[in-house]
């Protein structure tokens, strides 16, 4: 397994008290397989992968337990000087907004061009050749005329492409890629997710897609792991979840995607709100807002049962949601 986290928790203290963002994590992906985290904000789906990238706010977010072994090392054994090298280099990290994530004051060549100076120790002139083939590569019109252009020169969509192209540059063995397509229109979305999946396809890197829409994963992704107020509650290979989900939550999220064939009828909401993560509820923490809930969903917190050898579901009751 290229990337494995173990039941990892992750604290943030405030002034108003403690707030239980990841609550016993485990999921796992291999070279060249896309796991899709799915959940809605706030479900620790973000901190998750900012854990294992080394780059959580620390305080006041702090890991209480667990383990992150990536290529078989415990990533949060090694010291900050190793994660640094390993971040970038051995796994990158896509975000929801380009343009916070690029410097507005550097062409784009530049920034591109960095990693392989600091990196690869590269002359800025071979560095910036670089620039433009990776440029290339994500399907920039005129890459070796705009490799001088700054971000804000660029579209959305355009930019969201250099942030892959980045992530990309040293052909890191995973990428996380955070709703990398969230603030995109739809039909670029689309162009930009199939982009990303051809080119995890093509140099056979782990892809973790973190989204809390699933309406964009079910042509990328291998497997899903859906989250609700820091625990995964549904686990399983994409086409077993969308053809019958074991896990009410999941039924609730695939029901409220539109669908053509469904046209005029009303859309399906959860309703209520998730959790405050400073207050989960007792027992299973998605009772207040489940439709299935008994007696036992409010004492006992459900562990991830086995649904088959490749599924597990937090449901006491997963066999009656399975069955519909
Ligand atoms: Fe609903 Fe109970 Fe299952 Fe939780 S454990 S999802 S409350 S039926
Ligand atoms: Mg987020």
């Amino acid at each position: 397994m290229l990337l494995e986290v173990r039941d990892l928790h992750v604290e943030f203290r405030t002034r108003d008290g403690v707030a239980r963002a990841v609550n016993g994590v485990s999921y796992g992906v291999d070279a060249g397989e896309t796991l899709a985290v799915l959940g809605e904000s706030g479900s620790g789906k973000s901190v998750t992968a900012q854990a294992i990238m080394g780059i959580l706010d620390s305080p006041p977010g702090r890991i209480t337990g667990g383990e992150i072994l990536f290529q078989g090392r415990d990533l949060l054994r090694l010291k900050e000087e190793e994660r640094r090298r390993i971040r970038g280099a051995e796994m990158a990290m896509i975000f929801q907004d380009a343009l916070s994530a690029l410097n507005p004051v550097l062409p784009v060549g530049d920034q591109l061009g960095e990693m392989f100076v600091v990196h690869r120790g590269m002359s800025r002139k071979d560095a910036r050749a670089k620039a433009v083939e990776l440029m290339d590569r994500v399907r920039i019109p005129g890459a070796a005329a705009r490799v001088r252009d700054y971000p804000h020169q660029f579209s959305g969509g355009m930019r969201q492409r250099i942030m892959i192209a980045m992530a990309l540059a040293l052909e890191p063995a995973l990428i996380i890629a955070d709703e990398p397509t969230t603030a995109l229109d739809v039909t670029v979305q689309a162009q930009v997710m199939d982009l990303l999946a051809e080119l995890q396809r093509e140099l056979t890197m782990g892809l973790v897609l973190i989204t809390h829409d699933l309406g964009v994963v079910a042509d990328v992704a291998d497997r899903i792991a859906v989250m609700y107020a820091g625990r995964i509650v549904e686990s399983a290979p994409v086409h077993d979840l969308y053809k019958a989900p074991a896990h009410p939550y999941t039924r609730g999220l695939l029901d409220s995607i539109p669908r053509l064939d469904h046209k005029g009828r009303e859309l399906y909401a959860i309703k209520g709100l998730p959790p405050s993560l400073m207050h989960i509820p007792a027992g299973c923490a998605f009772h207040p807002r489940c439709t299935a809930a008994r007696d036992l969903c409010r004492t006992d917190v459900p562990p991830l049962h086995e649904v088959t050898g490749e599924r597990g579901s937090a449901c006491h009751f997963w066999r009656e949601c399975l069955d519909g």
